[in-house]
């Protein structure tokens, strides 16, 4: 039976972008005296369920998306008190930085739990007739015979792994829109369909990520001041030749967010970021914030990190793609909330003119560019255009690059920096003469209160997957990864998933190895989507509510 629902427009994702998406476009509806219907659907079970980030937000955005809410009454946990940058040493010394590196002070900034800041903007976007529908799981892109895209399809239910009907079959509702905008988060799994079906990365870099994994500490009183900020260099990564750094965040209520986040573009296929996470827990300048505290929660996701230069096309017939879907996040300030809600706002503005206009091609979408290129976005991401990339071959090179591009506005003194897809940067064991990632930490001990092993880390994400359903991360071509994944790379997913969801299986009588894929731990970090060797592993959505569920992350 066809399920199918009509609307105009259709908002995918209830993060930052697609909510502050919402809520100006309800507002300028509302000033142009416009009626329209304002659909946000969301896959967690409930709005934040999905949501994670570090986070010190930028509040300057919110006065502009919301004029009458003072910031007294947004939901931020603490304003930052104490700003400090580190570097960490392999001998265990911390040695405070004299300065904050360009654009990472965070004077004004707050710090906050990025779930608790969406139930807000939710309450907001209802209050103005928005209508909100979480646990609901977009699995395809409707077009229209004149090839627009006309909405999208959520995922059939009451399937068994091979796909066959079971009893309770549903099939996923249609939602048809005038406008359909993606705003799914880093790695979107529809955005990626999107692109790649119009080519709309032509011409830009491909898109890089870091991966995060994050701990939410309760500590006791005293440990740390709720406002206090704190950012790692150093250890563990920089030896390894790996981007990134940790960040420790003290909370309201005796709380500590603390994480590593560090670049996909690493070459080792044993590489865990997860495992270096552990290892840079035990630093004594890291150990000292948690090592009395019990655990609360964990989570893990990716970050589009690539900057201007990576930014996709946005927009086509029909849809339009907002926040980190898009790349919207400004690395050397490790931020993208501010700028996510920038995009939704600027997206807003182009669907009004639509609906004025009554036209719905790329061509008139195409005012989201304008929109954007007058917001802080563009000045925020143009300015470190190059940032990311004069860190492919190194920290040194990298550090090199960047003062070359603060003395020439961004440029560097070799204008606009290529780069490389994640997946292309990892290289076959062969490739090393020197002990890999999984060699040299083998002996490190996580027997320790305050470190963890994956398994028992994603109990505290809550994770959970209906038990039948098709697994939603799909392996390209069998015999092909057997040959070429796990021969010569050793199956990297099985080293860098921080869930441990891939499980490489010896057969102790023939030696036969086989990928298995316990997809039920899955946080959708997307980092497999993103740095499995010749993109072998594609991520699809689950049921919808499967998946963790974050409460304060
Ligand atoms: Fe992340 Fe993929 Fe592991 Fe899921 S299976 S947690 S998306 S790496």
């Amino acid at each position: 039976m066809e399920n199918t629902v009509k609307t105009d427009v259709l908002i995918i994702g209830a993060g930052p972008s697609g909510l502050s998406t919402a809520i100006h476009l309800a507002d300028l509806f509302k000033a142009n005296n416009i009626k329209k219907q304002i659909i946000v659907v969301d896959k967690g079970q409930s709005v934040g369920s999905h949501i994670l980030s570090g986070a010190v937000i930028k509040p300057k955005v919110f006065a502009e998306l919301l004029p009458e809410v003072k910031n007294e009454e947004i939901p931020f946990d603490s304003k930052v008190a104490k700003d400090a940058m580190y570097m960490l040493t392999c001998d265990k010394n911390a040695i405070k930085m004299p300065f904050h590196p360009p654009y990472m002070g965070n004077e004004g900034n707050y710090c906050a739990s990025l779930g608790e800041v969406c139930r807000f903007l939710a309450s907001k976007a209802t209050e103005r007739g928005v209508e909100i529908y979480t646990s609901f799981a977009m699995s395809e892109l409707l077009y229209g015979d004149d090839g627009k895209v006309r909405g999208a399809k959520c995922i059939d239910t009451g399937l068994n792994h091979h796909g066959e009907k079971l009893e309770n079959f549903v099939e996923g509702t249609s939602v048809e829109a005038h406008i359909t905008i993606l705003a799914e988060g880093t790695r979107g799994s529809l955005s990626k369909k999107l692109i790649e079906k119009h080519n709309l990365h032509e011409g830009r870099n491909p898109q890089i990520y870091s991966l995060g994994c994050k701990e939410l500490f309760s500590v006791p009183e005293g440990t740390i001041g709720a406002g206090d900020v704190y950012h790692t260099m150093g250890f563990p990564a920089m030896k390894d030749g790996v981007f990134g750094g940790g960040f420790i965040y003290g909370l309201k209520n005796n709380r500590v967010a603390i994480g590593l986040v560090l670049g996909l573009d690493f070459a080792d296929p044993t590489y865990d970021v997860f495992r270096a996470f552990q290892i840079w827990k035990t630093h004594p300048f890291v150990e000292k914030f948690i090592k009395n505290g019990k655990l609360l929660e964990y989570g893990a996701k990716t970050l589009p990190e690539g900057g201007f230069y990576s930014l996709t096309k946005y927009y086509t017939d029909g849809a339009m793609i907002v926040g980190d879907s898009a790349g919207f996040l400004a690395m050397p300030a490790l931020k993208g909330v501010h700028l996510a809600m920038y995009s939704g706002m600027a997206v807003a503005k182009a669907a009004v003119e639509a609906f004025k206009k009554n036209d719905f091609s790329a061509k008139i979408l195409s005012k989201y560019e304008e929109y954007v290129e007058k917001s802080p976005i563009y000045s925020e991401l143009y300015k470190c255009r190059n940032f990311r990339q004069g860190f492919e071959h190194g920290t040194f090179a990298g550090m090199f690059n960047f003062g070359t591009q603060l003395l020439t506005g961004g440029a560097g003194f070799r204008g606009r920096l290529a780069t490389h897809s994640d997946a292309e940067h990892t290289k076959p064991l062969a490739y090393f003469s020197k002990a890999t990632f999984k060699e040299k930490y083998a002996s490190f001990d996580i027997d320790k209160p305050y470190c963890f092993s994956k398994v028992d880390d994603v109990f505290y994400s809550a994770t959970q997957h209906d038990e039948e359903q098709i697994v939603h991360l799909h392996l390209q071509d069998k015999e092909k990864y057997a040959l070429e994944n796990i021969e010569k790379y050793d199956a990297p997913c099985q080293y860098y998933c921080p869930a441990e969801v891939y499980e490489l299986h010896t057969d102790k009588n023939t030696g036969h190895k086989e990928l298995r894929i316990h997809s039920e731990n899955c946080v959708h970090c997307k980092t497999c989507d993103i740095k499995e060797p010749f993109g072998a592993i594609t991520w699809n959505v689950p049921n919808g509510g499967n998946g963790p569920d974050y409460k304060y992350m």
